[in-house]
C-alpha cells in the first residue's frame, strides 16, 4: 500500500511553521506497512488543494492530509474537500455538543465561528478529536481512501491510530523492516565505491540509504515482505558480510553519537579521559559530559584559550610555539600530553585551531589541529574547515573524538 501525505497551510510555504507533520506521519506510516510514495505542501487555496488530491490518486489509494481545519476564513480544506466529492457540508448536532463541551470544561464561550466546526461533508465520517475541536475525516469512496486531520502536531497524531485501524480493516498491510548500521572515519563516496558489488547483490527485498552526519555516516536497511523474521534474518545476514568488508569502518558500538560511543568504550575498557580544548571552547566538554554516566571516565576539562594558559598552565614550550605556530599538530601534541598528565587520565585529547573563516598570521580561517594522546603514544590531525564557525566547531569536536574512538577500538 502506497500513500501521499498533503500538509497543507500557507505558514508551511513560507517557513513561518516547519513541518513536522509529514516526517512523523511518514515514520508512523513506514512503521506500520505503508509506503510513503510522497509528502506534498500547498497553500491554503482551494484550487491548489483540489488538484493536488486528483494529482495525487493518480498512483496512490490513500491520502493523508494536514492542515486547513481551523474555524476561520483562511482555512478551506473543508470546503476543498466538498468540491472534491462533490459533497455539501451539513451540520452535525453530537459534534456540536462535543465542542459546547469541550469549550464549557475550559470556561470559554461557544461563537458563530465555533459552530463551524460541525459542519462537515455529509459523506464523510467523522474522525473524533480527543485533543482540540476540530473533527478530522474519513474518505472512503470507489477504492480510494481520504483521511483529513488538524495541523496541531499533537491532535493529528491523536487522530492516526484510528486511520489506521480504517485502513487495516481494508488492506493487508505488508511488515516493513528497518535497521541501521553505524560506521565511521570513512565518507559516503568511499564507502559507496567500498560496498559496491556487495550491493548489487543485495536481494530485491533490501534498499538501502546512505545518511551522512556530522558524527556517523548510517547505513539503512529497509526489507519489505510478508514474513517480518524472514526479513530481519535477511538484513541481519548481510550485515554480516558488509561487516567483513567494511572492516574498522564499522562502529565498534552501534551508536549514533560519537560522544556515545567514546563512553561505552572507555567504560569498557575501564580507563578515563580529559581534554585541553582551545578553539573548540569547552564544546567537547559539553558533548562528553551529556552522556550519562560520564562521570565514571571523564576526569575534566582545561579550556586552554590564550597562549598564556597553553604555556604556564600546560607547560607547552615558548620555543614549540614560536617554530610552529599556535595552531600546529606540534602544540596539540604538547598540550594533550601533559593535560593527560596534569589530570592522570587514560586518554586526553587536544584541539587548537582557528573556528572562523578569517586567516590570522598566515593561518588559514578553518584550520584546526587535534590531537589524541594515549597510553603509549601522541596521534594528531590537521584539518581545513570550510564551513560557519558553530560547524566548523561542531564537526572538529566530533573529528577528534572519531580519532579518539579509532585509537580505542
Ligand atoms: P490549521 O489546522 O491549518 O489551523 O493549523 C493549526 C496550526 O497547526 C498551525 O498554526 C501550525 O502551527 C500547526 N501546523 C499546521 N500544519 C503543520 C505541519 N505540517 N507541521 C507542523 N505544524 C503544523
Ligand atoms: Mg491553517
Amino acid at each position: 500500500m502506497k500513500a501521499t501525505i498533503i500538509t497543507i497551510g500557507d505558514e508551511i510555504l513560507i517557513g513561518q511553521t516547519l513541518d513536522t507533520n509529514s516526517g512523523w506521519i511518514g515514520s508512523y506510516l513506514e512503521n506500520n506497512g505503508i509506503h510513503v510514495h510522497q509528502t506534498i505542501s500547498v497553500s491554503d487555496s482551494q484550487t491548489q488543494i483540489v488538484d493536488t488530491i486528483s494529482e495525487s490518486f493518480k498512483s496512490v489509494d490513500l491520502i493523508l492530509i494536514t492542515g486547513g481545519l481551523g474555524p476561520t476564513k483562511d482555512d478551506i480544506t473543508k470546503q476543498s474537500l466538498c468540491d472534491y466529492f462533490n459533497d455539501e457540508l451539513v451540520f452535525h448536532k453530537a459534534i456540536h455538543e462535543e465542542i459546547k463541551s469541550y469549550f464549557a470544561q475550559r470556561q470559554r464561550i461557544v461563537n458563530s465561528y465555533t459552530k463551524l466546526q460541525a459542519y462537515l461533508p455529509s459523506s464523510c465520517e467523522v474522525l473524533h478529536n480527543r485533543k482540540g475541536t476540530a473533527p478530522g475525516m474519513w474518505f472512503d469512496k470507489e477504492g480510494k481512501m481520504l483521511a483529513s486531520m488538524p495541523g496541531i502536531p499533537h491532535e493529528m497524531k491523536d487522530m492516526m491510530p484510528s486511520v489506521l485501524q480504517k485502513i487495516k480493516a481494508k488492506h493487508d498491510l505488508i511488515e516493513i523492516v528497518h535497521k541501521t548500521v553505524y560506521t565511521r572515519g570513512i565518507i559516503e563516496s568511499h564507502l559507496a565505491e567500498l560496498i559496491s558489488d556487495w550491493e548489487n547483490n543485495l536481494p530485491k527485498e533490501i534498499k538501502l540509504a546512505y545518511l551522512p552526519s556530522v558524527s556517523t555516516l548510517m547505513l539503512r536497511f529497509t526489507a519489505r515482505g510478508h514474513d517480518r523474521s524472514y526479513l530481519e534474518h535477511l538484513i541481519e545476514q548481510n550485515i554480516t558480510s558488509l561487516k567483513s568488508i567494511i572492516g574498522h569502518y564499522y562502529s565498534p558500538i552501534q551508536k549514533r553519537l560519537a560522544e556515545e560511543v567514546v563512553g561505552e568504550l572507555l567504560k569498557i575498557n575501564n580507563q578515563t579521559i580529559s581534554l585541553a580544548e582551545s578553539c573548540t571552547g569547552g564544546n567537547l566538554s559539553k558533548m562528553i559530559t551529556s552522556v550519562s554516566g560520564s562521570s565514571g571516565y571523564f576526569k575534566g576539562s582545561l579550556v586552554a584559550y590564550h597562549t598564556n594558559i597553553k604555556t604556564e598552565v600546560l607547560g607547552v614550550k615558548t620555543n614549540v610555539i614560536n617554530d610552529f605556530g599556535v595552531v600546529s599538530e606540534e602544540v596539540v601534541k604538547e598540550m594533550a600530553t601533559s593535560c593527560k598528565a596534569l589530570f592522570k587520565s587514560d586518554y586526553a585529547i587536544a584541539t587548537s585551531g582557528l573556528a572562523s573563516s578569517d586567516d590570522v598570521d598566515g593561518v588559514k580561517g578553518g584550520t584546526i589541529c587535534l590531537a589524541v594522546a594515549t597510553p603509549d603514544k601522541v596521534v594528531s590531525e590537521k584539518i581545513l574547515f570550510n564551513t560557519s564557525r558553530p560547524i566548523n566547531i561542531e564537526r572538529a569536536s566530533n573529528k577528534a573524538l572519531n580519532l579518539l574512538i579509532q585509537l580505542l577500538s
